[in-house]
């Protein structure tokens, strides 16, 4: 197969963490046989620097004709006090927004080596964690008009707008449900039904666009039920389908009880490529520049981009038994060190990950 990626380091860490992700791409498609293009763009603080925008129209331009779009951080203590409409995050929401990517898939996997990083009671864990939280991301209540602050009898008042459409709902459910086949094939939708008018046409549309996937599994739960549940028994998920709000809080939770930010992927896809594929955690300012970052969440979301966006599930597969197998052998970056471990750098973490394909 012919890939055609962009790769956008960004700032911080994103460079060291991008190198290992390169080189897992190259073994790849040497192992299995796969041809790749890749281009480099520029966002967030190193856009600004060059071009005075986070996001330069031609790395929107590099990336519109690509497959998916791999993504380093962006941001640091440079760019803090620079004006508000050009900040390094803005690089984040533009890119978001220029290709409408509305669902964003972020998954919470605890490797069994490192259960002693989760928040969670050892018989909890014990159970494993492996799910995925399906987010809308461009619409509800973040973007719903109107919204705003006026004075109403004398005292200032402040209000935002929960809104979804029938077609909104109903394209992210599709991913859901999809994402579910490549998995367990359940789909937990969490809303607010019992008090929110948005919630119950959310549940209606969720269930509506089920029938054409019965051999999918659905259930529904109430959003403080599931915050409840996602810490008591993560174990009982696989897919998580929900809204912007409640998504925000939700995939943070989801991402907490594994313990480890340096360990997770996530993609943001719309309905036409390209897909942006990221690590969860930020720019890591405090420890750029030194290999001391961990490459796993970069090099995790390279083989959430071959199943997702290329379906080629062996290759995705060859990677995360790569970085299990790697686990194994008790290699660790110092922010998943326990005692007993070997420390490695960045850049031999990423050379492990490679030996171990193919
Ligand atoms: P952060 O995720 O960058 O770092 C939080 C802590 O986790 C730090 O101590 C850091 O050293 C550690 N950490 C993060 N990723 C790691 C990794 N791969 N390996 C080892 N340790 C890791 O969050 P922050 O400190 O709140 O933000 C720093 C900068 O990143 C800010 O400018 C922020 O705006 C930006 N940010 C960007 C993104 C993104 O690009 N998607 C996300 C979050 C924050």
């Amino acid at each position: 197969m012919k890939m055609k990626i962009c790769v956008l380091p960004g700032d911080g860490i994103g460079v060291e963490i991008m190198a290992q992700a390169e080189k897992i791409l190259g073994r790849i498609t040497e192992v299995f046989g796969h041809e790749i293009e890749i281009d480099y763009g520029l966002i967030g603080g190193a856009a600004i620097d060059e071009k005075g925008s986070p996001l330069p129209t031609d790395t929107i331009e590099i990336c519109r004709n690509r497959d998916a779009i791999l993504l380093g951080a962006v941001g640091g203590p440079k760019w803090d006090e620079i004006d508000k409409s050009i900040r390094p995050e803005k690089g984040l929401l533009g890119i978001r927004k220029e290709f409408d990517l509305f669902a964003n898939l972020r998954p919470a996997i605890l490797f069994p080596e490192l259960k002693d990083a989760s928040l969670l009671r050892p018989d909890i864990v014990d159970k494993g964690i492996d799910l995925l939280v399906i987010r809308e991301l461009t619409s509800g209540i973040y973007f719903g008009e109107p919204r705003g602050e006026e004075i109403r009898n004398g005292q200032r008042v402040a209000f935002n707008t929960m809104i979804y459409s029938e077609d909104e709902i109903r394209r992210v459910a599709k991913v859901a449900f999809e994402a579910a086949r490549k998995r367990a094939y359940r789909v937990c939708s969490v809303d607010k039904a019992n008090v929110l008018d948005v919630s119950q046409l959310w549940r209606e549309v969720v269930i509506d666009t089920a029938k054409v996937y019965p051999d999918v599994q659905l259930n529904h739960l109430y959003v403080d039920n599931a915050a409840m549940q996602l810490v008591r028994d993560p174990s009982q998920f696989d897919v998580i389908l929900t809204s912007n709000l409640f998504g925000d809080i939700l995939s943070d939770e989801a991402a907490v009880i594994t313990g480890s930010l340096g360990m997770l992927p996530s993609a943001s896809m719309g309905q036409k490529k390209p897909d942006l594929y990221e690590p969860i955690h930020g720019s890591a300012p405090d420890i750029a520049g030194r290999d001391l970052a961990n490459p796993l969440a970069t090099i995790l979301s390279v083989a959430m981009m071959f199943k997702y966006t290329f379906s080629l599930d062996k290759e995705a597969r060859a990677v995360e038994e790569a970085v299990q197998k790697v686990l194994a052998q008790n290699f660790r970056t110092g922010d998943i060190m326990s005692p007993g471990m070997i420390r490695v750098g960045c850049n031999e973490m990423g050379e492990l990950v490679v030996r171990e394909i193919g």
